[in-house]
């Protein structure tokens, strides 16, 4: 495996150039604020050698609302969204889990729709290139094992976008395009479950934007980490309280955002300990797996505490 490749870099101006370009070359990624993919291009763990920029995409670039829901194009910025009025006012948890994103410096370049495809994460895979030779890879990096299980032959590497657990909360869908039809698709299934390739999109199609529906929700939002000025997540957990149900994603853990649905009268006792079981959790972050159960169900137990004030 190769550190570093030389890349060629492509502006595209639409949709349809950005796929254009994406078919004409094998071994590209499509570029948004950089701070993900670039981290892993220069860490190894990305071998990518054309990257085809996105940010001129006005289609991409736009907030819109309606009568029923907030239509963010993927392009938009944390800081964009977490400084926008109907953000602010109709959905206070996902403002607070895009300012929970990194530093105020990254979240002016890293976008909603990066976010939502950022690379999966593991202690034994977010290593330097000899590190990760020395231990003789693993499952994600052209590896036999799980090195994290011992030996398993798949991958739990951890899902940690923020925002998606309380987009998944609020119901929301995204659009992807492959340059001549767009479908619509709820969140939840943008990801596979599968910590090797975690998304379920084909690489040339494009995250076009997220409709979020306006809907009558309370929203709490906690996550773990162990600086709250930088780290990734350990542990995102988004509860949505509806006038007749309540539903839980669970980010962080697991190599897809877990998602479940109780009825409004569920008992909380039980939502909590299935809360607890349903998660694929092993040993691959700063916390112990045993601690980060412990802790799904103190941030669900609290979540619920706080939303049973709550008025529609
Ligand atoms: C120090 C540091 C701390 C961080 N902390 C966090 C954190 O706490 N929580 C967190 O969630 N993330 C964190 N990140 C990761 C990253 O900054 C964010 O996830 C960010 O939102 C990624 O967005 P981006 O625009 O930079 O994506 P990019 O790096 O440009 O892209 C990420 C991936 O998404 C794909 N992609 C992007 N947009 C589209 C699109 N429209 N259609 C199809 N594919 C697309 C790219 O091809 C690439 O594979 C951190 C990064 C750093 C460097
Ligand atoms: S969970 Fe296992 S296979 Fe996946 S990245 Fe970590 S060590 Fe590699």
């Amino acid at each position: 495996m190769t550190t570093l490749s030389t890349s060629k870099y492509f502006k595209a101006h639409s949709v349809q150039d950005a796929i254009a370009l994406a078919k004409a070359h094998t071994n590209f990624i499509f570029l948004a604020g950089g701070t993900d993919a670039m981290v892993n291009k220069q860490q190894g763990t990305l071998e990518a050698n054309t990257l085809i920029d996105i940010s001129d995409i006005n289609e991409l670039n736009q907030i819109t609302s309606n009568d029923e829901q907030l239509i963010v194009g993927s392009m938009n910025t944390l800081h964009q969204i977490a400084s926008h009025h109907i953000v602010a006012t109709r959905f206070p948890a996902l403002r607070e889990a895009a300012l929970s994103v990194a530093t105020p410096v990254i979240r002016r370049s890293a976008t909603i729709g990066g976010n939502l495809l950022c690379e999966n994460r593991c202690s034994f895979y977010n290593q330097s290139e000899w590190w990760r030779e020395a231990v003789g890879y693993c499952l994600k990096c052209n590896g036999d094992i799980c090195i994290a299980t011992g030996g398993k032959k798949n991958c739990f590497s951890r899902f940690v976008s923020d925002t998606a657990p309380v987009l998944i909360a609020l119901q929301a869908s995204a659009t992807i395009s492959d340059g001549n039809t767009s479908k619509q698709i709820l969140l939840e299934n943008l990801y596979s479950g599968d910590g090797v390739n975690p998304h379920s999109k084909s690489n040339e199609q494009l995250l076009i934007d997220i409709r979020i529906p306006f809907q009558p929700s309370h929203v709490v939002f906690r996550k773990l980490r162990p600086r709250k000025s930088l780290d990734f997540t350990s542990l995102s957990t988004a509860v949505a309280l509806y006038p007749n149900q309540i539903r839980v994603v669970i980010g962080g853990v697991d190599p897809q955002p877990v998602l479940l649905t109780f009825d409004g009268t569920h008992p909380h006792d039980d939502v909590i300990a299935q809360c607890v079981k349903k998660p694929r959790i092993v040993d691959n972050d700063f916390y112990s797996r045993k601690y980060r159960k412990e802790m799904i169900g103190h941030f669900i137990r609290e979540s619920l505490s706080q939303l049973s004030n709550m008025k529609f």
